[in-house]
């Protein structure tokens, strides 16, 4: 038997707010093309023909985020930052209700204060930083998850990032597959799944736009994962309330 759900190639939409690249020259010279493009990049080569990839950025209509290209997007990216609140409620919306019935959302770094994000926890999803060019230790505390296949080190290290540190405010993650440690003391969630309806959510940490986090090939690989991983399932989502009939009637 074959499993369509498997076979298809995994349609991947990279959303970036793409406005650091453009103002910040130190941004520009890590991501010429912008974060998405290097995002992609690191996805293209780990998935090769199993997935096909496209980017999305603020500025364009909708956001990029029109219903057709949501509707045929398997699982969505989002890197954002200085622009969160350029993101308008319909679009949240939109994001929200195709998730809801099963799109997977990978949240980037920064996201943790995006609308959708933060929309999506029901929290305001802050926390401590610090950008001091530090050492980040990402500990691997779920070794079996698919987000982690393939590596078999307990950790890895970033040598320069910016800092995240707890408390961070998100509701109880449903798993924990990262948790940071940083040169300065401090510890970060920096794994965490999430379920929301029938899409699967992914917040990871690192990714900082002034440092080349996204050339990094532990952070391509750990992408690569969690795309593969947020993949929606087969199953129908029933996201509406049903009035049924009353069985008791027939039994008196
Ligand atoms: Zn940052």
């Amino acid at each position: 038997m074959t499993n369509d759900q498997n076979t298809k190639p995994l349609r991947i939409l990279i959303w970036n707010e793409f406005r650091h690249e453009k103002s910040n020259p130190t941004v520009k010279e890590i991501y010429p093309e912008g974060i998405h493009a290097a995002i992609k990049d690191g996805l293209q080569s780990r998935l090769g023909d199993s997935a096909t990839i496209d980017c999305a950025t603020l500025d364009e209509p909708e956001h990029g985020l029109t219903k057709e290209r949501l509707a045929s997007t398997d699982v969505l990216f989002w890197w954002g930052h200085m622009a969160h609140d350029e993101v308008t409620d319909e679009i949240v919306d939109r994001v929200q209700s195709r998730i809801l019935a099963g799109m997977g959302l990978v949240v980037l770094h920064s996201g943790h204060a995006s609308r959708i994000f933060q929309r999506l926890m029901g929290t305001g999803c802050m926390l401590r930083w610090r950008e001091a060019a530090e050492k980040e230790r990402l500990w691997i505390v779920n070794p079996a998850h698919p987000i982690v296949a393939g590596i078999e080190d307990e950790f890895f290290e970033l040598p320069h990032t910016e800092m995240y540190g707890e408390f961070f405010d998100i509701p109880e993650p449903d798993e924990l597959v990262f948790i940071s440690w940083f040169a300065g003391g401090e510890v970060f969630r920096s794994g965490c799944t999430f379920r929301r309806g029938a899409g699967k959510i992914f917040y990871f940490r690192p990714g900082h736009e002034t440092y080349p986090i996204f050339h990094n090939d532990m952070i391509r690989r750990v992408l690569a994962n969690a795309a593969q991983w947020a993949r929606p399932d087969a199953g129908t989502y029933r996201g509406e309330a049903r009035q049924i009939e009353n069985p008791l009637e027939d039994l008196t």
